[in-house]
């Protein structure tokens, strides 16, 4: 299933007021953007070749670095951090092609021994998704009769019953993240300044949670979005653990 979503920039969740971009993280987003040109003009034919990767994993330091100093900026100490798995049962989606493609190289190098284990983890969650998408679909349905969706938005829905199962992520072992250094972008994005437990799906509802989506700006998304093109195998295939059913068999 394909559910990507438009961006945005460094707003909060639950607040109106966006955080304010310190000059010292301007100029590490600068270099995002710059690493970012480099990999959209390079000739390389696999998001696997070392070149792409050794890019792109500066590049996520470079994220980590540039939301550090926002939230420094602001005062504010990120909750977020190794180890810290109470968001972990979201359905991840929003993940792009070569973060994938990448992260299943990754586990087949360093857990050689798991794939099969976290493939059939995946596939069986994969199966759980489509269950409760037909759930869904034939009760927004019932409520909206003649086809009008507008009451009801049928992914937001989908994705808030999926993380309420509390399924937890076929990459947490031990209650690590196996893959953290090269997590996607969406489990990046999502930052919290609260106690990690109230991460958690009892949570969800709750308004004086402050947590920021902190993206990168319109230009550098949309070199990544180019970059997914790219990079593309499987259309309209956006979810982690769908793609790793692919990328691990
Ligand atoms: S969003 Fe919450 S649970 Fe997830 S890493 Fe951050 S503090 Fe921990
Ligand atoms: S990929 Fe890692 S950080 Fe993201 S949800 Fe799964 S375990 Fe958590």
């Amino acid at each position: 299933m394909d559910m990507r979503s438009n961006n945005q920039y460094i707003v909060s969740e639950r607040k109106k007021e966006p955080l304010p971009v310190p000059p010292g993280a301007k100029k590490i987003h600068d270099r995002i953007h710059k690493l970012l040109v480099v990999l959209s003009g390079s000739n390389v034919h696999s998001c696997l070749e070392p070149e792409f990767k050794r890019t792109w994993n500066t590049i996520l330091d470079l994220i980590d670095r540039y939301q550090q100093e926002i939230a420094s900026a602001a005062q504010l100490a990120m909750s977020c951090a190794g180890g810290c798995t109470a968001c972990c049962c979201h359905w991840v989606e929003d993940v792009n092609s070569f973060e994938a493609e990448i992260i299943a190289d990754y586990i087949r190098r360093r857990f050689p021994d798991k794939i099969s284990e976290i493939a059939a983890r995946c596939r069986n969650d994969d199966n759980r998704l489509r269950s409760l998408n037909e759930i869904v679909e034939t009760k927004i349905n019932a409520l909206n009769p003649r086809g009008s969706k507008d009451a009801l938005d049928p992914v937001d829905l989908l994705l808030a019953s999926f993380y309420q199962l509390r399924i937890l992520c076929p990459l947490l072992e031990q209650g690590l993240c196996i893959a953290y250094p090269v997590r996607p972008l969406t489990c990046r994005m999502y930052v919290s300044f609260s106690d990690p437990s109230r991460c958690s799906p009892d949570f969800i509802n709750a308004e004086d949670i402050p947590t920021y989506l902190f993206d990168l700006d319109e230009q550098a998304d949309s070199i990544i979005d180019s970059l997914h093109f790219k990079f593309l195998k499987f259309e309209n295939d956006t979810g982690l653990r769908s793609l790793l059913v692919k990328y691990l068999s």
